[in-house]
């Protein structure tokens, strides 16, 4: 096989909607997003994301999610399909159930390998330099498909190990969504207090993506001993409730977490999404949000949670990126001394301090 630029460097992306691009939009992740763009012949949102360009960029391991699918007043009227869309936590128990098994049914067919454990990881790895089979750890986006908090042991036995309680709002929370410049109100409901400390308990990571400042800081307080951000910019730059404060950033690296930024133009340059034609790049806004955040906590902080397949496509990427094999270009805008650790090194260590070692 082809190898990787960067060799035998296990890259990590800590932000991949995989599944629901498959079983939500009827994509075929198995086939490499050149056969995809053919295939589909879509002007607009071209995939940049499938299985075989995961291989081929050296991206070892992902944070593949599980969703529940949309609710109708977070996507409005005109949204398809329909069937994508979830009105009970039934429903949106039954779209992530549906995304689990897809992503069994991938590690049966020897396509990928799920990581539910450090020992997973370890035996990952090594298989990894040889046969370069993405790995996955499963995380929920909006837990709404948690229909009883008592469930939660038998999501942990279905392989999940990481749950953001928010995408819009849930029964557990005020989420942001994609992010609004007048900050939403609200926090945690008592149902998302009751969750977060099931899964303290449980071992399960907690993903501050697309949480209100006050849930996040409600968590926090909590002394949830596993946070990152899979996926955020820094507010500073990117003026929504959908990025990180500094404070937050700080509260994340802390308690060990990492921040995986997005390659979405809309959150690297905020005046792109009233002028399009504005050319957004890793090399110029990528590297702004990495400098701060690196600033604000240090690098060993700062990772990528690309978000590529997040409802978004190739023009709306930076101008580097032309597939997800093309993610270790971010490698190009970090220090030399601290790229290992960005594209790769931050992520795993914090996999390795928060996984459970054994099954
Ligand atoms: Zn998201």
């Amino acid at each position: 096989m082809e190898q990787p630029p960067l060799g035998n460097l296990p890259l990590v992306d800590a932000h991949l909607d995989l599944a629901e691009n498959a079983t939500l939009f009827g994509r075929s992740l198995t086939s490499s997003v050149a056969e995809i763009r053919t295939f589909e012949r879509r002007a607009e949102r071209q995939a940049t994301v499938s299985l075989p360009d995961l291989e081929r960029g050296g991206i070892a391991v992902a944070f593949a999610t599980v969703t529940a699918g949309f609710l109708a007043e977070d996507v409005g009227e005109g949204f398809e399909p329909r069937s994508a869309l979830y009105r009970t936590s039934e429903e949106a128990e039954a779209q992530a159930l549906t995304q689990i098994r897809l992503y069994e049914g991938w590690e049966e067919q020897g396509r990928i390998r799920l990581l539910k454990s450090v020992n997973d990881l370890d035996h990952h790895l090594r298989l990894w330099r040889a046969d370069r089979r993405p790995g996955l750890v499963l995380l929920m986006e909006g837990a709404d498909p948690i229909v009883h908090v008592s469930d939660l042991p038998g999501w942990w036995q279905r392989g999940l190990r990481m749950i953001g309680l928010t995408f819009g709002d849930t029964r557990y929370g005020t989420g942001v969504g994609g992010g609004s410049s007048t900050f939403k109100e609200g926090g945690l409901t008592p149902r998302g207090f009751e969750l977060l400390e099931q899964m303290a308990d449980l071992g399960f990571i907690w993903d501050i993506s697309h949480l209100t400042d006050e849930g996040v800081w409600q968590g926090l307080d909590l002394g949830f001993p596993r946070v990152c951000a899979s996926h955020a910019n820094a507010r500073a730059l990117a003026p929504t409730d959908r990025h990180l404060s500094d404070e937050v950033i700080r509260a994340v690296a802390e308690r060990g977490g990492v921040i995986g930024l997005v390659l979405y133009n809309g959150f690297l340059e905020p005046r792109w999404s009233g002028d399009r034609s504005l050319s957004v790049t890793l090399d110029e806004h990528l590297r702004r949000h990495a400098n701060h955040v690196a600033s604000v906590c240090g690098w060993e902080h700062v990772g990528i949670g690309s978000d590529l397949d997040g409802g978004f496509g190739l023009e709306e990427s930076p101008l580097e990126v032309d597939t997800v094999a093309d993610l270790y270009r971010v490698g190009s805008i970090v220090p030399a001394a601290v790229r290992e650790a960005v594209l790769s090194a931050n992520w795993l260590r914090f996999l390795r301090s928060s996984l459970p070692r054994t099954l």
